[in-house]
């Protein structure tokens, strides 16, 4: 999408993530226990798993909003865990996107898109607004740019969220989800959004309890359990053909 070298000091052969023997504790309570895997540059991975496995922690360390006990975490070759590593710089590019959507409820649409350009990227409002509008025309809100949060479905505020960490040109897109806080016949939308991106080329990890999405989107699927990867692999084989007694089990509650 950008025309200037974005990948400047940026090792593009390296996976778009890595993370190696990952531990994260809180407290006393160890909740990832050894975590490896990788997302390559224009992959979809999809995480499942039963609730406090510990995906969401493991996508909070990936971009930081969680301090790993120990291991390592690589995003485009950087790693990330190394004090010297300037985290504002490979936050940037990393979206997010929240089950609760997180829009600033007082900014319509069009400024929950560019305030963190202005801010963080420092660009002007034109600009800003400019790539805000090309964003919700993407997610299929161009009409929506004078709402309010409040006065939009859930399914749109989350369209909203997804444009607006669009806006910051990410090189990757984390998912923790996304749309497990929608009245189900708006899940289908946002699912639209996020196969389009995934279909561009664009670099995801997602959360889901989705099984077609991870069936029909995902390029590999991992399932987590009490901490611990333990099974990954082709979404399709995963999901109907498990090898573990654990995936089994979850899958037979959930499918
Ligand atoms: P999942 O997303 O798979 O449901 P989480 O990563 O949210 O799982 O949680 C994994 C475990 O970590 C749970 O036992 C949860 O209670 C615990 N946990 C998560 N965040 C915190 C925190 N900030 N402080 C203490 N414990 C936490
Ligand atoms: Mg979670």
């Amino acid at each position: 999408m950008e025309q200037l070298n974005p990948h400047q000091g940026i090792d593009t052969s390296a996976p778009a993530i890595e993370v190696r023997d990952l531990h994260k504790s809180f407290g006393d309570n160890e909740v990832l226990t050894g975590i490896n895997f990788h997302v390559n540059s224009g992959e979809v991975v999809c995480v499942i798993g039963p609730s406090g496995s510990g995906k969401s922690t493991l996508l909070r360390c990936v971009n930081r909003l969680e301090e790993p006990t120990s291991g390592q975490i690589l995003v485009e070759g950087i790693d990330i865990t190394d004090p010297d590593t300037e985290l504002d710089k490979v936050r940037s590019r990393i979206g997010m996107v929240f089950q609760q959507f997180n829009l600033f409820p007082h900014m319509s649409a069009l400024r929950n898109l560019t305030i963190a350009q202005q801010r963080v990227k420092g660009r002007g409002r034109k600009e800003a607004e400019k790539i805000a509008r090309e964003n919700l025309a993407k997610v299929g809100l161009a009409d929506k740019e004078a709402a309010f949060p409040a006065h939009l479905s859930g399914g749109q505020q989350q369209r909203v969220a997804i444009a607006r960490a669009l806006s910051m040109n990410p090189d990757m897109m984390l998912f923790d989800e996304p749309t497990s806080a929608l009245d189900p016949e708006l899940v289908g939308d946002v699912l639209d959004v996020m196969r389009r991106l995934a279909d561009e080329g664009m670099t995801m990890m997602v959360v889901t309890h989705e099984m077609g999405f991870a069936r029909e989107v995902g390029d590999k699927l991992v399932f987590m359990d009490g901490g611990v990867i333990v099974e990954e692999g082709d979404p399709t084989e995963v999901l109907t053909n498990p090898q573990h007694r654990r995936t089994q089990s979850f899958l037979s509650k959930v499918l």
